[in-house]
């Protein structure tokens, strides 16, 4: 995990493109709203598209072929910035919204998903000094949202 200057908006939209094939085989939009001149932040350019792919590829399945939208934000927040992921999708029931972090959690088929997603993320935000949250709805949707320092440290 080679640390490099990564612009998270170009990360964002090179997600985007990797992820449009699928997302139009799934009739699902992916919107960006795009903060201008955010500052370039030193991290792994790998690890970064890892996180930003996960929350992609989850949502997508979640909105489970019946169409749907996903809103990707950046924006400024004090010393962080924040990349929220939304989708409209079924939602996360609360009984296990306590659990989607641990390894190995899954609600997937077998083969469908290992459940080691969402705490790589989690591991991932973590080193750097940032932090990964969600919410969600059930029949409303689920935004993830996660929170970058400016100033990563060691970097
Ligand atoms: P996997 O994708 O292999 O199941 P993850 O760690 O990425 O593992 O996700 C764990 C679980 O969290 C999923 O199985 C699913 O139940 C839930 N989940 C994650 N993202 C979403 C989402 N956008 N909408 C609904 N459920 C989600
Ligand atoms: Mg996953």
């Amino acid at each position: 995990s080679r640390i490099q200057e990564v612009q998270l908006n170009e990360m964002v939209e090179d997600v985007v493109a990797l992820s449009a094939q699928q997302a139009k085989y799934d009739n699902v939009e992916i919107r960006t709203s795009l903060q201008n001149n955010l500052p370039t932040i030193h991290l792994s350019h790998t690890e970064v598209q890892q996180v930003l792919l996960n929350l992609i590829n989850n949502a997508i399945y979640a909105l489970n072929q019946k169409g749907g939208i996903i809103e990707i934000i950046t924006r400024m927040s004090g010393e962080y910035i924040i990349v929220d992921v939304a989708d409209n999708g079924p939602g996360i029931p609360r009984a296990i919204l306590g659990r989607i972090f641990d390894p190995f959690f899954t609600t997937k088929p077998v083969g469908k998903g290992s459940g080691l997603g969402l705490s790589i993320c989690y591991g991932i935000i973590k080193r750097i000094g940032g932090e990964i949250d969600v919410k969600s709805m059930v029949d409303e949707g689920t935004t993830f949202s996660i929170k970058i320092p400016v100033n990563i440290e060691g970097s």
